[in-house]
């Protein structure tokens, strides 16, 4: 028998996508980037709508200066983990900074937002603990919740009333709960309610940790998430992030004004076990987070272009989630659709993200965008456009945005 054959239904899934020449919508190649907004793709010009890049910042001129002056001093890599290799004078810097940022005592970088949450997850909540997640929780939340040993309780979506109800059953058990939510879900864009949640913590002797990943740089009067939008970040024991998305480089973080999170860094498996981030990188998140500073504006370019987005679907008839939000998903109802309908917007030069069950919110596949401050009013007008004459070939206009 074949290794693979557990997958055949997979590869069937994937035949089916592919039927009659679809593309793999998995394998997309971006020849190269022609600015933050343009890419090259299938030797296309091809509008960027789904590349998480909120600021732009993955071709900042002050990141790329950087990263090259770095790599020239430092070298491109660091050939170990910290813990085993040794800790570089840049990581410490890094730390700082994003402490400071965050006016955090302290700060842990991790080599992705993925391993962040999963180190941070996996080492906090031990066996006699509680962890208690938002049922929509990213993957990286779910597998650090499988890599610990703790009980893991799952609350209806952005419900801080499950969460209470669910917490009260918890009552006299020693262990300690910890409660995991997002910023902003990075499937349909929704943001949580940050203040009820932080009522709840507190009612409880809870914990809360906080995965700001596309809520930094985004939200709140400096960018720190939805925490500082809310005016609960005391609430917050633990803010994890990433640097994919806002700072344009890669890496992520857990930011807490606990002295206990320096002892993580010797019992959280992804931070011993994997080479740390490269001095490149380090210098580009550096120089990206202080343009983030220096450039406020930029967060709300952002949030203008993600009300145009989001009104333009609407207007054009589709279905969306109720919030705009740099995350604008497109909602269908069939998978086949949905497929064809995200290979007709790469026909006419508009790259999104095709999401499908089961990693999508109540089972429904999305055509997910993400809008970013560098996108000119132009570019969101004529994305929404494409949308809108894609949603008429296939007779999806609803009736009021049909007739008009
Ligand atoms: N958390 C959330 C909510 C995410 O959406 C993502 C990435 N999509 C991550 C964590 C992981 O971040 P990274 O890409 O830096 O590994």
């Amino acid at each position: 028998m074949s290794i693979f054959s557990k997958y055949d239904g997979l590869a069937q899934s994937l035949a089916a996508v592919t039927a009659d020449g679809g593309r793999n919508p998995f394998a997309v190649v971006i020849d190269r980037p022609l600015s933050s907004t343009v890419g090259l793709i299938e030797g296309r010009e091809t509008l960027l709508f789904g590349t998480n890049n909120y600021l732009g910042l993955s071709q900042s001129e002050a990141a790329i200066e950087a990263a090259i002056a770095a790599a020239r001093t430092h070298g491109v890599g660091t050939t170990g983990s910290r813990i085993a290799n040794g800790t570089q004078g840049l990581h410490r810097q890094l730390e700082e900074r994003i402490a400071a940022y965050f006016q955090r005592r302290h700060c842990m970088v991790f080599s992705t937002g993925y391993q962040a949450n999963l180190g941070m997850i996996s080492a906090l909540a031990g066996k006699d603990d509680y962890l208690l997640l938002d049922a929509d929780s990213h993957a990286s939340i779910y597998d650090g919740s499988r890599l610990g040993h703790a009980q893991v309780i799952r609350f209806r979506h952005n419900d801080p009333e499950d969460l209470r109800k669910r917490l009260r059953r918890l009552d006299g058990t020693p262990g300690a709960k910890l409660i995991v939510v997002e910023g902003i879900y990075s499937m349909m864009g929704d943001v949580v309610p940050m203040a009820e949640f932080a009522a709840v913590k507190r009612e409880a002797g809870a914990w809360l940790l906080a995965d700001e990943a596309h809520s930094f740089g985004v939200m709140g009067a400096h960018g720190r998430g939805v925490a500082e939008a809310d005016g609960v970040e005391g609430d917050v024991d633990f803010v994890v992030g990433t640097f994919s998305k806002s700072l344009g480089t890669v890496g992520g973080y857990c930011v807490s004004d606990h002295d206990g999170l320096d002892l993580i860094r010797l019992c959280s498996r992804p931070y011993m076990f994997t080479a740390s981030l490269p001095p490149e990188i380090i210098a580009a998140t550096m120089a990206a987070l202080d343009e983030m500073g220096r450039r406020p504006e930029l967060r709300h370019t952002l949030m203008d272009n993600a009300r145009r987005l989001h009104a333009g679907l609407n207007a054009a008839g589709l279905r969306t989630g109720p919030q705009a939000s740099p995350v604008v998903s497109v909602i269908l109802d069939e998978v086949d659709q949905a497929v064809r309908f995200w290979n007709r917007l790469l026909d006419l030069g508009v790259y999104v993200n095709l999401s499908l069950p089961p990693a999508t919110p109540d089972q429904h596949p999305l055509l997910r965008t993400s809008v970013m401050a560098t996108h000119t009013p132009a570019q969101i007008d004529r994305a929404v456009d494409i949308f809108a004459t894609v949603a008429r070939e296939f007779g999806l206009m609803r009736p009021a945005a049909a007739s008009a």
